[in-house]
């Protein structure tokens, strides 16, 4: 085998072809994802390389993957579903993450707002997260070993803020941490009652929206070596 093909099989390219990643973009766009700029964003941002290599091949079918420590990658839907609420008023300039995890929601946020400012408890998670954003070139992100239930308060207000692990309540310092206009996508409850919410920081008060059933791992507490 060539050093080429070699490194295609590595990167998991072979079994990744275009046509796959194509499948996956219709069948999101059959499922009600409406905004263009976001199934852009899914076509090109390659998520086999935020999985291992020996799951890289299931990488473009519409699923949750395991990536270690307990945890998943986001199903493609929900990451493009999530993005879609969080831009569905306009564009974003500052937007908190909280689940870094694999790093592919982050990478593709990134790539549809300004800045991103991305918290994870596990820290060799992280650590690979940014390793892989620095190899797509995606500069635009900040990120912070800690507890998601505290948000960052430093860097606050946001105009957006998306949580990828599901709270038992709405985290009070992530509402304080919302700009005026500012938007929350958020997965609560517990178990398998759990509903993707988006909450608004409206001038008075927030409006909230529960926009259906969804499965995510829970938000824990503290950070984790
Ligand atoms: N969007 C990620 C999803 C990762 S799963 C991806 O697509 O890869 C949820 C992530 O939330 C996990 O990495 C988990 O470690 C993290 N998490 C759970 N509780 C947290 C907390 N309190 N603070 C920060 N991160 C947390």
């Amino acid at each position: 085998m060539s050093r080429e093909q070699d490194d295609m099989l590595r990167r998991g390219i072979g079994m990744t072809s275009q046509r796959t990643r194509e499948r996956l973009i219709q069948r999101l766009y059959e499922e009600g994802v409406s905004n263009a700029k976001v199934l852009e964003v899914i076509r090109r941002t390659p998520r086999h390389l935020f999985v291992d290599e020996a799951l890289a091949h299931r990488a473009y079918e519409d699923t949750a993957l395991p990536i270690g420590h307990n945890q998943t990658i986001s199903q493609p839907y929900m990451v493009a579903r999530m993005s879609e609420l969080l831009l569905e008023a306009g564009p974003l300039d500052k937007v908190m993450e909280i689940g870094t995890g694999s790093g592919y929601q982050t990478a593709v946020l990134s790539q549809l707002v300004e800045r991103v400012f991305s918290v994870e408890r596990i820290k060799v998670l992280q650590d690979r997260a940014k390793e892989r954003l620095v190899e797509l070139n995606l500069r635009n992100v900040v990120f912070r070993w800690g507890d998601g239930w505290e948000g960052w308060p430093a860097l606050a207000p946001y105009n957006g803020i998306i949580v990828t692990a599901v709270a038992t309540d709405v985290p009070q310092a992530l509402l304080d941490q919302l700009a005026p206009g500012g938007r929350l996508v958020i997965p609560v409850g517990s178990g398998e009652v759990q509903q993707l919410m988006l909450i608004i920081r409206e001038e008075q008060g927030f409006s909230r929206r529960v926009l259906g059933a969804v499965r995510f791992v829970p938000l824990l507490n503290g950070p984790l070596a």
